[in-house]
């Protein structure tokens, strides 16, 4: 079997396999396997969807027990035992103990529909068209997500004006010297800046698609602040660094806020299944009845390994803060490889298990993918030049294949610089 069928029949839009030009088979824990049976260490996780790691063992017999049982699959949104299951494990896991009094409303299966009902519920709720974000943010590809989406070549294939956003600058777009917060402050309460107070601001505390932007936890408190001045809904996007990326479940827990609002979804379901919530202050959940719907809001068997996920992962700490000593592993690896190759000008960046490498020469990083690849490990680019090299491993991946992933970058670093990679300490010593 080879690549001809996606060449000949699907679109040109496919966009991964291009960078990834094998057929995969099956995957378990961190490696995806080919149809040769190779394997591929992943360091990309399904952009964050597979945070326990490809078919995990549990997840999975409880899928098949569900399915062998006749569990209900599709069930729109009527009543459930799965869906009963999910909303209270979810309550006495992730809400209760995190003092969120939040309602959940499944928006429809993926992350892009989460950012739709949060979009429409915060005009509803305040009768205000306009969305504040932020440069660089990505929300999605449907025309509301993407009107407060950054990047100009994916707001290029609307097709038609985005409107009814406003794109302010996130922490740090114009350096150490500018507090962002204080330039918005200025223009929404200056009545002659040209700017419409809007409904809310749509945020994510790490911009993973944008390049690895880390805000400031300070800068959140403070634009939660500036949400409760001017009477903004105060919105997270938590799709991809939620459930547990940076450590915490939530990536805005350790900022001590509490949006009105919060958007989650690829790593929810636990297993790769498509599932979202719209998690809404009781204040704001105005909806009508079926105001906002989806035929695939009942995606049951979503529901069950995604119980089944908060229960094997968050009824202690263990997890979060296990992912925070591997991002400090995978962080302090990565900056040895930039002083390494001191000529890839690259500079490390991130929070928890969610790091990357900022290059100066932003063809570099795309390079470094691609020679990775050939070694077997899988890692993406982000940042609207492609110029961040992105480390995702599973959470759940070993210390041994994180180090065997870094030796791969630093092997990777020196074919693409063209470089004789034995100058300096391979990256695996500095954990011994
Ligand atoms: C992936 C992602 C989305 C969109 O999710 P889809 O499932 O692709 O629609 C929205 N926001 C963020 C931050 C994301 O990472």
């Amino acid at each position: 079997m080879s690549l001809e069928a996606f060449e000949q029949i699907e679109s040109t839009v496919r966009g991964y396999v291009r960078n990834f030009p094998v057929v995969f088979d099956t995957a378990e824990g961190s490696y995806l396997y080919d149809i040769d049976g190779k394997a591929y260490l992943d360091f990309f996780a399904g952009a964050s969807v597979l945070n326990y790691g490809h078919n995990h063992p549990e997840l999975q017999k409880a899928l098949i027990e569900y399915i062998s049982r006749n569990g209900l699959t599709h069930s729109l949104d009527m009543a459930s035992t799965a869906k009963a299951a999910f909303l209270e494990t979810f309550k006495r896991r992730i809400l209760e103990p995190r003092g969120l009094p939040h309602k959940v409303q499944f928006p429809g299966p993926t992350g892009t529909n989460s950012v739709e009902a949060a979009l429409k519920l915060a005009r509803k709720v305040k009768g205000r068209e306009k969305v504040m974000s932020f440069t660089n943010a990505f929300h999605g590809m449907t025309l509301g997500a993407l009107s407060v989406t950054g990047n100009a070549f994916k707001r290029g294939g609307a097709g038609l004006p985005l409107t009814h956003s406003d794109s302010m600058p996130y922490y740090g777009y114009f350096g150490d010297e500018v507090d962002t917060i204080e330039y918005i402050d200025r223009l929404l309460a200056d009545q002659g800046s040209g700017v419409d107070l809007p409904a809310g601001v749509i945020v994510e505390t790490v911009q993973a698609e944008g390049g690895i932007n880390v805000a400031d936890l300070g800068w959140l408190k403070r634009l939660e602040a500036l949400c409760r001045r001017y009477d903004m809904l105060f919105i997270v996007d938590d799709i991809q660094m939620g459930c547990g990326r940076t450590g915490k479940f939530f990536s805005f827990e350790e900022a001590g806020v509490e949006p009105d609002i919060i958007c989650l979804s690829k790593s929810i379901s636990g297993y790769g299944l498509p599932m979202a919530l719209t998690l809404i202050k009781p204040e704001w959940d105005v909806w009508e009845p079926g105001e906002h719907n989806g035929t695939f809001r009942g995606n049951n068997l979503a529901f069950v390994t995604a119980a089944r996920a908060l229960d094997l992962y968050w009824s202690d700490d263990r997890l979060s803060d296990e992912v925070e000593r591997k991002g400090r592993m995978i962080h302090a690896g990565l900056k040895h490889l930039t002083e390494k190759y001191a000529a890839s000008k690259g500079a490390v960046r991130g929070r928890g298990m969610m790091q990357g490498i900022h290059f100066e020469d932003a063809d570099m990083a795309g390079t470094v993918s691609k020679h990775a690849f050939q070694h077997g490990l899988i890692i993406e680019t982000s940042g609207p030049e492609g110029e961040v090299l992105k480390l995702m491993p599973p959470l759940t991946t070993s210390d041994e294949d994180i180090k065997k992933g870094l030796d791969i970058v630093d092997q990777a670093m020196a074919e693409a610089l063209d470089v004789d990679g034995k100058d300096g300490m391979p990256v695996r010593a500095i954990f011994d």
